[in-house]
């Protein structure tokens, strides 16, 4: 296959992209143009939950594929009650409603809550619409969950926006209270902050949030689309804490490659009435046929054990490699982690490790200080070896 220069041309410009396009996917490896392969550490970013083309998902994809494909959100069709179904069996939450995107989804949670807020008035009489989110926190590219996010700039950038995402600090609690008013309705956030560099929010915390939030009668809302669908180690992170939170979204591993999202409530918080919200895709059976190809490979016996035990060796091996290179440290949970490197080193090691020969390896820095390691589950202890001796090789050719 040729790089066709007309035809990248032909796409809108919206980020710097390595001039290697990417034709086949297996497992943990990727082959581009050339038929240079690629160990990749990003999965679509934590998205191949099952690794590159599983075949649970092909398999599930064809046989739906020739079954049917949309009969429209307005009839109901069998693969998404399936998959409402597993989801509400396998966590605190009761009801299900399912989009194609993380941000889509979180959307919905923006607009359930502020439902049930116009519902569930203050003592005042008044309507409850503030969800106090977080520094650092990302929860999606469209408008109001561009101004929920916690990154600098983002709640003005398409001004005029939307309002009313007072923003605490994680891990700290007090940061919270301070900012609750007759006007909340809810708390935002991510079990683990994922593009804000894997930060997980402490055990602590996150109990002390849900007293808080049941003191004050407001809504505990986690945004699971990364932390979620056994990344961490168990289904859903907030598990970790054994917490019920009142809302999660789910979104990347629950579709292991295909664009699905969901917004969870349980049964008192289901407020939406007809006409409040919908989609022309939501919950069309060829991707939800997939969520449940996803559902029942995650909730089989042994699966998760065997992602706590694969995130701990990669801990170790991280550890490892800091004590060998002089590096910061690492923190994450389950099979989303991060090294700390003590540098901005990690643009740098993005583009040496990429042009690694005969194989490659992808890497992502969501800080110039850090590096995000977000393999497949299904990530075996020879491929974390060999991707651990790739990277050490980077760092003595770099210097370190
Ligand atoms: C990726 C991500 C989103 C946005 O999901 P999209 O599918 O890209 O819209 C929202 N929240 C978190 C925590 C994410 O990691």
């Amino acid at each position: 296959m040729e790089f066709n220069q007309f035809e990248v041309d032909a796409l809108m410009y919206i980020t710097n992209r390595p001039p290697i396009v990417f034709v086949e996917g297996d497992g943990m490896y990727l082959t581009d143009h050339n038929g240079k392969r690629y160990l990749d550490y990003l999965q679509g970013w934590a998205v191949n939950c099952l690794g590159h083309a599983p075949q649970c998902i092909s398999d599930a994809l064809a046989a739906q594929s020739k079954k049917l494909l949309n009969p429209s959100p307005a009839f109901y069709n069998a693969p998404s009650m399936r998959l409402a179904a597993l989801l509400t069996a396998n966590s605190c939450f009761d009801r299900v409603f399912f989009a194609n995107s993380g941000a889509e989804a979180n959307e919905g949670a923006i607009k359930l809550a502020r439902k049930y807020g116009r519902i569930h008035k203050n003592a005042a009489g008044g309507k409850r619409f503030e969800i106090i989110t977080f520094d650092h926190s990302f929860h999606g590219r469209t408008l109001a969950t561009m101004s929920a996010s916690g990154k600098p700039g983002w709640d003005t950038m398409y001004a005029p926006q939307v309002d009313g995402f007072p923003k605490a600090e994680l891990n700290d609690i007090a940061s919270v209270e301070r900012l609750i008013t007759e006007r909340t309705i809810g708390v935002m956030l991510e079990p683990v902050q994922g593009e804000g560099g894997v930060i997980p929010a402490t055990r602590e915390f996150m109990q002390a949030l849900r007293a808080l939030t049941k003191k004050h009668g407001i809504l505990m809302m986690v945004d699971e689309v990364q932390s979620g669908m056994g990344r961490c180690g168990t289904l859903f992170a907030h598990q970790l804490a054994g917490v019920e939170p009142d809302i999660m979204t789910l979104g990347k591993g629950i579709g292991g490659g295909v664009p699905l999202a969901a917004l969870l409530c349980r049964e008192e918080i289901a407020c939406f009435e007809p006409g409040d919200q919908g989609g022309t895709y939501n919950g069309n059976p060829l991707m939800t046929a997939v969520g449940v190809a996803v559902m029942e490979a995650l909730t089989a016996p042994g699966f998760l054990q065997e992602v706590v035990d694969k995130g701990a060796y990669l801990r170790s091996q991280l550890l490892m490699l800091c004590e060998r290179h002089g590096l910061a440290g690492e923190r994450g949970e389950g099979l989303l982690r991060a090294l700390k490197l003590g540098h901005d080193i990690g643009p740098k090691i993005v583009e040496a490790a990429r042009d690694l020969a005969p194989i490659g390896l992808l890497l992502n820095s969501p800080r110039p200080d850090l590096l995000r390691f977000m393999p497949a589950l299904t990530v075996t202890t020879a491929e974390i070896d060999q991707m651990i001796g790739m990277l050490s090789d980077v760092l003595r050719t770099l210097g370190h």
